[in-house]
């Protein structure tokens, strides 16, 4: 080694080093892991020092978004996904074998990458009014990108849909290669299993048990489900708590039994696109991953968007931490049920994914940060 990289580490080219014996054992039997996967789950659990001196609560943050293939949690969904249809033989590397998706994007990027690293193809339907940064980047890995307009689910078109036919045409059709295979994240329950494998321990681990509120938005709601499960058979007092963002429907499923209000009923239709700045939360049907744990749901939290632009702002200017739109709806939320359990508690959150991917979107209505002058977090939150 050179003298800059000794003296880098503390060392000098004179300081003899002699490894006992253990360690030398150590060194034989380490095994270097292989593959990108590697690089999922595992991630850390640091404390929002603005957020908790405010609140007198420890508000403790999941980084999510320090998964390794798509910075996401989708990572852990994408890998348990793949690895169940491997297991069941619906899936064979290298085999031609492609993966349909309807996403918003988080999930496609994940799937796609991992994709790569297993021999699939990645075919990804995603709704044309998400942001482009994650479309983009679909294609960079090489995936095949349909992007629908934003439909109803009861629309062929709708993304969902989209994907699951398209993956039904392909396995139908002899002379393509491989067979097609739908993903189906927000149905298939190896979704919020990989949160009940990972994300649940990894959390109960890292704060050795003392918690007393875990909050999460719902996309697929595998999240806050795969999570819930975990925790709630050892920590029965561990509040869950839903972050639900304007124009979602889930809110009222968890705090009135029903999917709709009067006011939020446009006639006698249902409306199932969900008006919000927020990508990846917030949906207006039961999915079977969000059912997979409703009942251990306790609270509902609803976040404007303007609460989440404010919020994402903070977060910035007091910890330096720039995340998209979802996980300043969870922190929203966090502050809020901070205040319902009272100074002392600890409240769990997820940082989903990086402010990089909302640029254009998200972060373009935020504005930069410095350029306005931010209001109090009492003022943020109460808005
Ligand atoms: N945040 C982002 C950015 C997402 O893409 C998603 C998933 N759509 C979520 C949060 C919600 O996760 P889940 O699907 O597990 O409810």
């Amino acid at each position: 080694a050179s003298n800059r990289t000794l003296a880098g580490a503390g060392l000098h080219n004179d300081d003899h080093i002699d490894l006992e014996d253990h360690e030398k054992d150590d060194r034989s039997v380490m095994k270097v892991p292989e593959g990108i996967e590697a690089s999922i789950g595992n991630t850390p659990l640091f404390k929002i020092k603005s957020l908790s001196e405010e609140t007198g609560c420890n508000i403790l943050a999941k980084a999510e978004f320090l998964n390794g293939v798509g910075g996401s949690p989708k990572d852990r969904v994408a890998l348990s996904i793949i690895n169940l249809a491997e297991e069941q033989g619906l899936l064979k590397p290298h085999s031609g074998d492609t993966i349909y998706e309807g996403t918003v994007g988080s999930t496609g990027i994940s799937l796609a990458t991992v994709c790569r690293a297993r021999g699939y193809l990645a075919y990804i339907c995603m709704p044309s009014d998400q942001a482009t940064e994650k479309s983009d980047l679909l294609l960079k890995l090489g995936a095949v990108v349909e992007r629908v307009p934003p439909a109803p689910i009861i629309d062929p078109m709708h993304f969902v849909n989209r994907a699951r036919s398209l993956a039904a045409e392909h396995t139908a059709d002899s002379k393509r290669p491989g067979r097609g295979y739908f993903a189906d994240q927000f149905e298939n329950e190896a979704n919020w299993q990989a949160h009940y494998n990972g994300t649940g321990p990894e959390i109960y681990q890292q704060c050795s048990g003392k918690m007393d509120a875990f909050v999460a938005g719902a996309g697929t709601g595998g999240t806050i489900t795969g999570v819930a499960r975990y925790l709630k058979p050892r920590l029965p007092h561990v509040k869950i708590v839903l972050a639900d963002p304007q124009g979602s429907g889930l809110y009222n499923r968890i705090k009135y039994g029903v999917m709709f209000d009067t006011k939020e009923r446009e006639g006698t239709r249902r409306r199932s696109q969900v008006d919000t700045i927020v990508e990846g939360i917030g949906i207006n049907r039961v999915t079977a991953n969000f059912e997979a744990g409703r009942e251990l749901i306790d609270d509902a939290i609803k976040v404007e968007d303007e609460q989440a632009l404010a919020m994402a702002r903070w977060l910035v200017e007091k910890d330096g931490i720039f995340v998209g739109s979802s996980s300043a709806v969870n922190c929203i939320a966090a502050v809020k049920t901070a205040k319902k359990v009272g100074p002392g508690n600890t409240v769990v959150t997820i940082l989903c994914d990086s402010g990089t991917r909302h640029i254009s979107k998200f972060w373009t209505k935020a504005g930069n940060v410095g350029d306005k002058k931010d209001s109090r977090l009492e003022d943020i939150v109460s808005s």
